[in-house]
């Protein structure tokens, strides 16, 4: 698609987003947000309100130091106070202060706020939004006007609201950007309102919602459909109440269904990290419905979306997940039918096709797994290792015997520490006994077992657990509730997830690492190293003597059946 008319975008993030009740970011996170949004091609980046505090005031000081390539920063401010002139008003001199190119401030245009809140006449409230304006242009490179409250005022006083866009006109503002502060119109309110503006001023208008009404994306949409130039909002919506207008949908929006230019097409892809950098800097969990960049965006699950985007991804998906980096994915439960368990083989790398019976048996076990309360979300590996079981290709590396975990504690001031002791058969049919001290059962049990394996399997060696994480279900049985547990595990050049369910958490735990080590040994296809070596009891033996010098697989598994092991549970 060529390039349609530039939409500039005015990030408001690190100003009307950090008014979010939950949000509170550093200097720091600021600066690495201001550097992500520069990279992306955002145009501006309101820092801050100088003025209201000295986090923002440092802000302005070491965001010079950075090296942006595109954006313009500009600092935030108000309208200078009643009754003394702009030149000797202290909060545009922090503006000024602040050593920006771009200074925007915001001024009444609603009679209302006028008379009710600054309790002054109209006519006064004309000057000062003059007398600003022509002040801060004779200082700064560029000034933009926020009309707050322009649509509420233009509905119940539209001469009056009129009049005080063109009052900043007259004096030469480089743009005003309507808002929509109390994020109450719908968009043909705002369609409306934007067409009187452009009718009445010559100077290029902006648009600034909230989301009140669930609908700022909607109004910023309307609003450049019906003449602005400019969209203003924040990463991922944070602001103030309901939030401001979502910047990541609205460039996605104007960009990829209305051919508007906002950022180059490549860097439209990092919409989804610079969507988690904010997430993470804010310390908020994504939101995963999130449109375009959630985790959910293009995830599916019910059976026949799953066939039908098999065919043709247009079926179920707006976009291409890819265009703005998130990914497809197809997620796997009690509602999956056969397509999904068929996307998932090819995922998987299977040129074999299975057969409708092992496709009926992975079905069943699927669902009576799930049905016991396990999730294979974020626990593909677990997921391939059953489906691979399920149709005979995979084997177990090593057969179980027993495990024994202590947990010790002796001083009231010292940390507890964990002894796990585990017993196994190796693929040469001799049983190992290990032991190994950690800082917990899991940490302990998982040590003990790398220690037992690692003679057969080096490439243990290089496999660590990255995350952990136990999930209470049964809310209520308290202590005797079941726990699952996801294991994420990396040998440093793949990561991948199992998962374990038991109403005992060092259980579950283990059957997550096993599955972890099986994972790993399964796609590694290594022999086993069989060589003599001190077994359990101190005598030496070689298991090769015992099957003629040849490496005999193991027998079957003597795996607990899990379906089995949680309904005891
Ligand atoms: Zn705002």
């Amino acid at each position: 698609m060529a390039a349609g008319k530039k939409i500039q975008i005015y990030d408001t993030t690190l100003r009307d987003g950090c008014q979010s009740e939950d949000v509170s970011l550093t200097v720091d996170d600021k600066l690495q947000i201001a550097e992500r949004l520069d990279d992306l091609g955002i145009d501006y980046i309101e820092g801050g309100w100088p003025g209201s505090n000295e986090r923002d005031a440092a802000f302005f000081k070491e965001v010079k130091r950075l090296k942006l390539r595109h954006a313009r920063i500009a600092a935030f401010g108000s309208t200078r106070r009643a009754g003394i002139k702009a030149a000797v008003d202290r909060n545009l001199h922090l503006i000024l202060q602040a050593g920006t190119p771009v200074a925007c401030v915001v001024g009444k245009t609603w009679d209302l706020h006028v008379r009710e809140a600054l309790r002054i006449s109209l006519a006064q409230n004309l000057e000062i939004l003059n007398d600003t304006i022509a002040y801060l242009k004779k200082q700064v490179d560029e000034v933009v006007f926020d009309a707050e409250h322009f649509f509420d005022g233009y509905a119940l006083n539209p001469d009056y609201a009129i009049a005080c866009i063109k009052a900043v006109a007259d004096a030469g503002v480089d743009l005003i950007c309507l808002c929509d502060t109390n994020g109450g119109r719908l968009p043909h309110e705002i369609e409306a309102s934007m067409r009187a503006a452009s009718a009445a001023v010559k100077c290029p208008l902006g648009i600034h919602c909230h989301n009140d009404s669930e609908v700022a994306v909607a109004n910023t949409i309307a609003g450049v459909r019906s003449g602005a130039v400019q969209a203003q909002g924040t990463i991922n919506g944070f602001g103030e109440r309901c939030g401001n207008a979502n910047l990541v949908s609205i460039i996605a929006n104007l960009q990829l269904k209305l051919g508007y230019d906002c950022v180059p097409a490549d860097k439209l892809k990092t919409l989804q990290e610079t969507s988690m950098l904010v997430y993470e800097l804010a310390n908020i969990a994504p939101h995963p419905r999130q449109a375009y960049v959630g985790r959910s965006a293009f995830a599916h699950k019910a059976g026949l979306h799953v066939s039908g985007i098999q065919r043709n991804v247009h079926t179920y998906e707006h976009i291409d997940p890819a265009l703005v980096g998130n990914d497809r994915r197809v997620v796997l439960s009690e509602l999956s039918g056969r397509a999904n368990i068929l996307y998932k083989t090819r995922e998987f790398g299977f040129d074999k096709e299975l057969s409708k019976e092992q496709i009926a048996a992975l079905l069943d076990e699927l669902k009576r797994l799930e049905s016991q309360g396990y999730t294979f979300d974020g626990a593909d590996a677990s997921f391939e290792l059953l489906m691979l079981r399920t149709i005979g290709l995979a084997h177990d590396h090593f057969n179980f015997v027993s495990f024994r975990v202590f947990d010790d504690k002796w001083h009231e001031d010292q940390a507890p520490f964990s002894e796990a002791v585990v017993v196994i058969e190796g693929p040469d049919g001799q049983r190992t006994r290990n032991s190994a001290i950690g800082n917990g059962p899991v940490n302990a049990l998982d040590s003990a077992l790398r220690r037992a394996l690692v003679p057969y399997y080096p490439n243990l060696e290089n496999m660590q657990l990255v995350d952990y994480k136990v999930r209470v279900l049964d809310n209520g049985i308290g202590t005797g509730a079941r726990v699952r547990v996801l294991i994420e595990s990396t040998d440093g050049s793949r990561q991948w997830g199992t998962v374990g369910l038991s109403s005992n958490v060092v259980e579950a735990s283990w059957q997550a690492l096993v599955d972890s080590i099986e994972f790993k040994l399964h796609k590694d296809n290594v022999k086993p190293r069989v060589t003599a070596r001190v077994t359990a009891n101190g005598a030496r033996s070689n298991g090769l003597a015992k099957t003629g010098g040849k490496y005999a697989p193991p027998k079957p598994p003597r795996r607990v059946n899990r379906a089995a092991a949680a309904a005891k549970d």
